[in-house]
């Protein structure tokens, strides 16, 4: 482990640090100012999306921050209309610009949009990318087991990455198991069920027995599942609350009460059905 925390091994053989910073919902104009004090408390990955509008922030966020781009790890997504081969170069390209950078440590396909049947295509551009050197890093967002068999059949790609929601509601058990099997790496987004989970009486009660924040348990419950993480604050107290979660564990018992609040209840969208471009 290093200062900035754990970092977990993706099947291309690079590294991902295991908690990172989300930055969904953060004002174009607040982003970097968000992003640079990530950085300072010791973050050293960043998410952000082309959908997000703030990719330009998060690379002044870099900049302000005197780290050397290549000390921070940089993922961004392809939106929903840019699926399609001819699309998919020139979106990234777009996102390159805003990102300042030549390349990204991780590039995702944000959301399958079944509806469009064009995932599997824009997967073998993404492969390109990757063969290219352009993007490090391969993965997917909100696949499910079905999405993901038909692009590792059809490329013999497995994705580095499966970027889903999950939080102690949702625990994603079925699929979990299917990226274990596969070594792809689960990322979690909305990691604190945007905060709904904080309140959750058994996740109060072993926060106040062991005199942390409800968001730092649900925080270690993702590290000790092998999760990666991303919590999202524009609050600086709360980012460097949410970074201090490498000095103390879960017992066994926490863990399997934690996971007794499994619901299998979403906050966001349907992967199956969702397709706003
Ligand atoms: P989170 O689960 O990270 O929750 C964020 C909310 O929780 C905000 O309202 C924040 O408030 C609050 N919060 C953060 N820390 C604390 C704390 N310590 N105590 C109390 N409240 C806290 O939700 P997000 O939806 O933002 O998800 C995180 C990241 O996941 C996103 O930023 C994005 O990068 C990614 N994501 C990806 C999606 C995808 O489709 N791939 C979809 C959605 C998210 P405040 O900011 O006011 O402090």
């Amino acid at each position: 482990m290093s200062d900035a925390g754990p970092r977990l091994k993706l099947n291309d053989g690079r590294e991902i640090p295991q908690l990172g910073f989300g930055v969904f919902q953060i004002r174009p104009e607040e982003t970097a100012d968000a992003v640079a004090h990530a950085l300072d408390t010791g973050y050293r990955a960043i998410d952000t999306a082309a959908a997000y509008r703030n990719e330009a922030g998060v690379a002044e966020g870099i900049a302000r921050s005197g780290l050397a781009r290549e000390d921070v790890f940089v993922t961004t997504k392809l939106w929903n209309s840019d699926q399609g081969r001819d699309h998919t170069r020139r979106a990234f390209e777009r996102s390159l610009s805003r990102l300042g950078s030549d390349y990204v440590d991780l590039y995702l396909i944000h959301w399958p949009v079944p509806s469009r049947d064009l995932y599997a295509e824009t997967w073998e551009v993404l492969c390109e990318l990757h063969e290219d050197g352009q993007a490090h890093s391969i993965g997917v967002s909100n696949f499910q087991i079905d999405h993901l068999e038909r692009i590792i059949d059809e490329s013999g790609v497995v994705p580095a990455v499966n970027q889903i929601e999950l939080h102690p509601r949702l625990a994603q058990p079925e699929l979990r198991r299917f990226h274990d099997e596969h070594e792809i790496l689960t990322e979690a987004w909305s990691p604190l069920g945007q905060g709904a989970t904080l309140q959750e009486k058994v996740i109060e009660d072993i926060a106040t027995a062991r005199e942390r924040s409800p968001a730092q348990i649900v925080l270690r419950w993702h590290l000790q599942l092998g999760n990666v993480v991303i919590p999202k604050s524009v609050t600086p107290s709360r980012i460097e609350e949410n970074f201090r979660i490498f000095d103390f564990e879960l017992e066994e018992e926490e863990m399997a009460a934690m996971g007794e609040l499994d619901e299998g209840r979403r906050t966001g969208p349907d992967p199956a059905t969702f397709a706003v471009a």
